[in-house]
């Protein structure tokens, strides 16, 4: 990571100076009184000598609506779509494709195995089909999606990003992380992505166009085949020691399962080779480019084809596989019934609407508590306990009375249902902000945790190579 990235700038000269706040306001930093500087309620613990810095869009212009609000885009552009994909379709579509084509429908069982279960596309490797329809079939099931443009490494060989230009040019980015006990790929489900945060790099340009359900897949297919090429490497030992102390990606979801496979990696720790551990990706999370839930339909067809079992599918488990959102309420509740175990993460960022409403725009359309409630809808509804996602911004929104509030909302819909993962804010290019300081994080997760809300500081990969969550550009330099 270049030091030009990670601007460490003082705060804004608006901003009240360290220690000042609280000399006019007459106050110790965490008394409780009136609305401080920042506006917070009363009632709560006051952090008068932190400054308030507010959102700004910095080295980039964030494009704005006809009234003066960050643009929202959720329809994509009309644009040519990808070729259709055996990935897209269901076992039962793909063998009446067969049939159409005067192919026995055994053939599109055949070379689901080899796509889902081999990860192959390659003619020449199947030897079990007739070699007059094999390139038929491949050319008709199998178009090409996702070209490697490039590939960078980091965590020494633990961490892979992949850059992928699809059939029309748009580039996109999964990350591939391997773990003491699970592998887990950080994948896109759209080209950009039309939310406008001004906190993230992937929405910098705006939405191109929604993935396909293959495309999407085909992000799983082909990290498959790097693992079983032997491509990716075990994490070192300083990676584990960080392990135990951050939950990964999409482990800290789900406590049951991850002491359960903390105590299977138990035995795989004892061995540095990549040759223990799952042999392919385990765990899926869609905080790579877009928001999934903008591109419904094709997300949940993908995620289909992700815990079909072979070879309708890739056979997964729909408890490792987390989708993220800004907060698309109706969604977030139609998700609610899809009667799939899926994980569920809100990119919340600030639990009042004053800050919200700058940092994820589409809080204009959908207040940070009807987000919270729906979260919890999909609580009650799957049983499934579900994340909030806080990227702690430096003097932004790492307020102890932002914690305290947070809590307060959290608490007042029940004990037990929610998780809460701080992330450290990763820089993103042209961006002011910076990541809060190690001690700001840590009261943070305390005051959390002090008022019963679970927390845990989540571990965040592939910063060297932008490759960490909202890093996500997919420029091919
Ligand atoms: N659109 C979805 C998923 C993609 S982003 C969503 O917003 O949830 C995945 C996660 O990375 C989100 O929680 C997002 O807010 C977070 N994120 C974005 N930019 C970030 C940054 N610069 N540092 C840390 N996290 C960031």
């Amino acid at each position: 990571m270049s030091p030009s990235k990670n601007p460490r700038p003082e705060p804004a000269s608006s901003a009240p100076k360290q220690g000042s706040a609280r000399r006019a306001a007459g106050q110790p930093a965490a008394e409780r009184g009136p609305g401080g500087p920042a506006g917070q309620p009363t009632g709560r613990a006051v952090d008068s000598s932190r400054p308030q810095i507010r959102p700004k869009a910095e080295g980039w212009k964030q494009p704005m609506d006809a009234e003066g609000r960050p643009k929202l885009q959720f329809a994509q552009p009309k644009v040519k779509q990808p070729p259709q994909h055996l990935a897209d379709m269901t076992l039962d579509e793909r063998i009446a494709k067969a049939k159409e084509l005067g192919i026995s429908g055994f053939r599109a069982k055949q070379l689901s195995v080899h796509y889902f279960r081999h990860y192959t596309a390659d003619p020449d490797q199947m030897t079990d089909l007739p070699a007059e329809t094999r390139e038929q079939l491949v050319e008709e099931f199998l178009p090409p999606l996702l070209t490697e443009v490039r590939r960078l490494k980091t965590d020494d060989g633990a961490t892979i990003k992949f850059l992928w230009r699809l059939f029309d040019g748009a580039l996109v980015e999964s990350v591939l992380m391997r773990y003491r006990s699970r592998i887990t790929l950080c994948i896109s489900s759209q080209c950009g992505c039309g939310m406008n945060c001004p906190f993230c790099a992937t929405g910098q340009n705006g939405l191109t166009r929604n993935m396909s359900s293959a495309e999407i897949v085909d992000q799983i297919v082909q990290a498959n085949r790097a693992i079983a090429a032997g491509e990716l490497d075990a994490p070192n030992a300083a990676e584990v020691a960080e392990e135990k102390d951050h939950a990964a990606l999409g482990e800290e979801t789900d406590f049951a399962e991850s002491e359960e496979s903390a105590a299977a990696g138990k035995s795989a720790s004892s061995s540095s080779s990549a040759g223990v551990g799952p042999q392919r990706v385990s765990n899926i999370v869609f905080m790579g480019m877009g928001e999934p839930l903008a591109n419904y339909k094709r997300v949940m067809n993908a995620v289909r084809r992700m815990v079909d079992p072979a070879p309708e599918g890739l056979g997964m488990s729909a408890r490792g596989i987390t989708i993220s959102t800004v907060g698309l309420v109706p969604a977030i509740r139609k998700l609610a019934d899809e009667n799939l175990p899926i994980t569920f993460a809100l990119s919340l960022h600030a639990p009042d609407d004053e800050l919200r409403d700058q940092l994820i725009p589409v809080n204009s359309r959908w207040k940070a508590d009807e987000a919270i409630d729906a979260a919890h809808h999909y609580y009650k509804t799957t049983g499934r306990r579900v994340s909030i996602e806080y990227a702690l911004i430096k003097d932004m929104n790492d307020h102890q009375w932002r914690a305290e509030l947070l809590a307060e909302k959290l608490n007042a819909r029940g004990r037990g249902w929610v998780h809460v993962n701080p992330i450290p804010l990763n820089p993103t290019p042209g961006s002011i902000w910076t990541s809060s300081e190690p001690e700001v994080m840590r009261a943070f997760v305390n005051r959390l945790e002090a008022l019963g809300v679970p927390t845990t500081l989540r571990d965040t990969r592939g910063k060297e190579i932008d490759g960490a969550c909202g890093q996500l550009a997919a420029a091919e330099d």
